[in-house]
């Protein structure tokens, strides 16, 4: 193969053969392909598309590019969640332990941080020991345990995938729709699952800043997992302002910790029994959602969730006493304050986003290191009535302090009259 060709065919807006891409994502593991070469195909697939049957043969190929786990021998239902990306998304973290401790197998691989969007493996690193690069043995060895598996991409399980998304945070390719869709289904596929729950995020903070990109993205992604015989559901949900209060690594983690002590804030909570809901569904384990929504809230205020969060956090090598412990966050923080009186008419994600990325949360090239302890800790929520000087957000973070907090200034937005309220569920896609 020719690498070179392939990038000229498809910037010319050609199709690329089964073969071709079968070779690239060889190619890519083997270190055939360098990233200067890759980054530039990944932008002409970004700028041209895919074919519905490129897109088949790409996502096909990354799964395959590591193991694809079997678990066939293990009888409970297994079901996945999967989020295209946001902002203050930390719902993985407790949905797939309430999930869990209602009787359905969770085995889930994450990515890192992308964009402006924060990433579970990122928050889960930031209890200290805590792994996610778990061979398959591992892998299988804590899904049984515990019931649930945080994990991420690796040698062993889908390698391109790993190599694709560091080079697509840091080449302005994340945006597209053939490449999120490649990206998390050959992740899913690679699992073992039996369903999956996609939660598509719509708005200012999603990669898919309309309901009818969103709904084309849906619509791809189940058709990829119904065509791999998956049970397989989509909700379209609202990401114009960030979720929940907290934006960061550590600080989300222990914003979900709240959440599993039937806590935490209400758009957070809510999106955490919505999604449980339908996985429950999926597996067959309840009669519909309503039934599922009833039960995930019960692992909630029970402390069954909680209780398989920290079990697998300790199987992962992480020490849950630190999820009692009070937050630690960088010296001198940073208050954002209201420049009048009104209603906070809205807060931009991805303003968001950016802010707590540019000061260490994020990614800005491929080999930084983020600091776990940077957060932006939100105090109002759009629709909200402020004073002049009223408190909006802190922002902790240990560098990069004007450029972020000028970031964060500008993302809140006052009104003398509250917005119309906006729902958090839009719309769903499945059977
Ligand atoms: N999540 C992924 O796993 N990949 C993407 O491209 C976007 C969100």
């Amino acid at each position: 193969m020719r690498m070179v060709e392939l990038i000229r065919k498809k910037r010319d807006g050609g199709a690329l053969e089964d073969d071709e891409l079968r070779a690239f994502v060889r190619g890519l593991g083997s270190g055939e392909v360098p990233d200067y070469q890759a980054a530039a195909l990944l932008m002409a697939v970004f700028l041209r598309g895919l074919s519905a049957r490129e897109l088949q043969a790409l996502t096909e190929a990354m799964l395959r590019s590591g193991e694809v786990i079997d678990l066939g021998d293990l009888s409970a239902p297994k079901v996945d969640k999967h989020s295209t990306g946001g902002v203050g998304d930390k719902i993985s973290l407790a949905l797939a332990p309430a999930v869990a401790a209602c009787g359905v197998l969770v085995p889930m691989i994450s990515g890192r941080g992308l964009g402006h969007t924060g990433g579970t493996l990122d928050k889960l690193e930031s209890i200290p020991g805590l792994r996610t690069d778990l061979d398959p043995a591992r892998f299988r060895a804590v899904l049984a345990e515990c019931g649930l598996v945080l994990a991420g991409q690796s040698d062993d399980l889908v390698p391109a995938d790993r190599k694709l998304y560091a080079l697509r945070d840091v080449t302005g390719t994340v945006e597209s729709i053939p490449l999120i869709a490649s990206s998390i289904m050959s992740k899913k596929l690679a699992e073992g699952i039996d369903g999956l729950v996609l939660d598509v995020k719509v708005g200012a903070g999603a990669f898919m800043k309309t309901l009818e990109r969103a709904r084309a993205l849906g619509h791809t992604l189940v058709s990829i997992g119904q065509a791999a015989q998956k049970r397989t559901v989509a909700l379209l949900t609202d990401m114009e302002q960030p979720l929940g209060t907290a934006v960061g690594n550590f600080c989300e983690v222990l914003e979900a910790v709240e959440v599993m002590r039937g806590r935490g804030p209400a758009d957070t909570r809510a999106l955490t029994i919505a999604l449980g809901a339908e996985m429950l569904a999926i597996a067959g384990v309840v009669a519909d959602p309503i039934a599922g929504a009833a039960r995930i809230e019960g692992a909630l205020a029970s402390g069954a969730a909680l209780e398989r969060f920290r079990r697998v956090v300790r199987a992962q090598g992480g020490d849950p006493a630190l999820l009692d412990a009070p937050p630690r966050y960088p010296d001198a923080p940073r208050e954002i304050r209201a420049p009048r009186a009104g209603f906070l008419a809205a807060i931009d994600a991805e303003a968001v986003g950016v802010a707590a990325m540019v000061a260490g949360a994020g990614r800005a090239r491929k080999e930084d290191r983020i600091d776990p302890r940077v957060a932006v800790l939100l105090h109002r929520k759009v629709g909200d009535a402020v004073e002049t000087g009223a408190p909006l957000a802190t922002l902790h973070a240990a560098h990069g302090h004007d450029a972020a907090a000028a970031r964060l200034e500008a993302a809140f937005s006052i009104a003398d009259a509250p917005p119309p309220a906006r729902p958090l569920i839009h719309e769903r896609i499945g059977p």
